[in-house]
């Protein structure tokens, strides 16, 4: 873990990465200071019956950072360290993500303040259900569509979909995504964003005048997004070196195997005892020697703390928020290409896109369409954030920003002021 002295609020970056990107456009400033703010947040303590009797309460959050180019989208997180300015950095993120990616969402976060893992199934179903109904005064199919992130599931959000429903008296596809196949969720939405991950990276390569076959990869987490872009990158030909998870990293510079990986933690929860790698630590995983490095764990992982020590030449962002401001002007100034969150992870969104597309329409695509469509948006929505990085000479997360906020500012701009 980094030190709790480059730990940075992550609201706050969020906000200087806007700030940042927000002097090459010509909006109006009261159109930037709405953007600086989320627009509505939700704060809720509710009690669920644990397996003993006992009551425990519990806190979560709703926020909607924007809701200027349609409904607001956006993940739902279990975690013990989940608070509010997470939750609203993770929103903002979601509306550049949602703007760049060209869909018709606003962003959107939320997240309960609890570790899962201590949970049996019922009491964590008991959990999602009161969650899902203290919500739904802001959750609905046209107004925000929760999704799956740290820690939750498929599972989770059929009770999520199940739960909203019962309330109406009829099933109601379009009001959460990520759900089951079985439940009108969308065949590939599982791999999308590990999927995105991997299209990103070969983009990136290419740029970089660099062959797959000859790349070392290390990929930090091992939750949806690592796990899949660990086994996607693989197919594509990097070989993988180090991977990590909770219980910390795994190396070995002849290439791991992911699909053996995968096999060894769906017996055991945990990468912890995988026999074919040397242990290391978590600070020691990011700082190898590599090609790519995917951060695909948590926020705050690249920090001005171990930035200058990072020992790869392109770094792919697999989860939300894992450099910070600080770290991104040293790989500026060390010539790392990061390629950001807002642009690499989208996968998970546009996916989440498609399904509650079918939902509404009860209209199902094959999975050959999906991940076509998929590869097609990743892209070309790399390829346009590339050409303003390269026309306006700045880093890759702020091109990602300047199209997103433009986007959002010139619709904010024609719907005007109301009232
Ligand atoms: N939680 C994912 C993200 O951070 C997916 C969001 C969604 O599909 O709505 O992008």
């Amino acid at each position: 873990m980094t030190s709790p002295a480059t730990t940075r609020d992550p609201f706050l970056i969020a906000v200087e990465q806007f700030d940042k990107a927000v002097k090459y456009l010509d909006i109006s400033p009261w159109t930037a200071e709405v953007m600086r703010h989320p627009h509505r947040e939700l704060t809720v303590y509710f009690p669920v019956e644990m397996e003993d009797g006992r009551l425990e309460v519990f806190t979560g959050y709703r926020v909607h950072h924007s809701t200027i180019l349609g409904p607001t989208k956006g993940g739902i997180r279990y975690h013990p360290a989940v608070n509010l300015n997470e939750v609203r950095a993770l929103a903002m993120w979601m509306t550049w993500k949602c703007a760049v990616a060209g869909l018709p969402y606003g962003g959107a976060k939320g997240g309960v303040i609890v570790d899962p893992k201590q949970l049996s199934l019922r009491e964590l179903e008991r959990l999602t259900r009161r969650y899902a109904t203290e919500i739904s005064v802001l959750m609905s199919p046209l107004g925000d569509i929760p999704a799956p992130d740290v820690n939750t599931n498929p599972q989770v959000m059929a009770w999520i979909m199940d739960t909203y429903s019962m309330h109406r008296g009829y099933s109601v596809l379009g009001v959460v995504t990520g759900k089951p196949i079985e439940v009108g969720g969308s065949l590939g939405r599982f791999d999308a964003t590990g999927r995105g991950v991997m299209f990103t990276a070969r983009e990136s390569l290419q740029k970089l005048g660099m062959k797959p076959s000859q790349t070392t990869a290390v990929v930090q987490g091992f939750g949806n997004v690592g796990s899949v872009s660990a086994l996607l990158l693989h197919e594509l030909g990097c070989k993988i070196i180090g991977v990590s998870d909770v219980s910390g990293g795994f190396y070995n510079p002849d290439g791991l195997n992911p699909n053996e990986l995968l096999k060894h933690w769906r017996i055991h929860s945990v990468l912890a005892g995988y026999p074919k790698a040397e242990k290391i630590t978590n600070a020691e995983l990011l700082e190898l020697k590599c090609d790519l490095l995917v951060p695909a764990a948590m926020e705050n992982q690249l920090t001005a703390d171990n930035a200058g020590r990072v020992n790869a030449r392109l770094i792919v962002e697999g989860a939300n928020g894992p450099t910070t401001p600080e770290a991104d002007e040293v790989f500026r100034q060390r010539d790392i290409l990061v390629v950001p969150d807002v642009l690499a992870n989208a996968g998970g969104v546009i996916v989440s896109y498609f399904e509650w597309v079918q939902g509404l329409q009860s209209f199902f695509w094959d999975e050959q369409e999906i991940n076509r469509r998929l590869e097609r948006l990743m892209v070309t929505n790399f390829e346009r954030v590339w050409a303003v990085a390269q026309a306006k000479q700045v880093d890759m997360r702020t091109a990602a920003y300047i199209l997103a906020i433009e986007r959002v500012a010139r619709a904010a701009e024609l719907r005007g002021l109301y009232p």
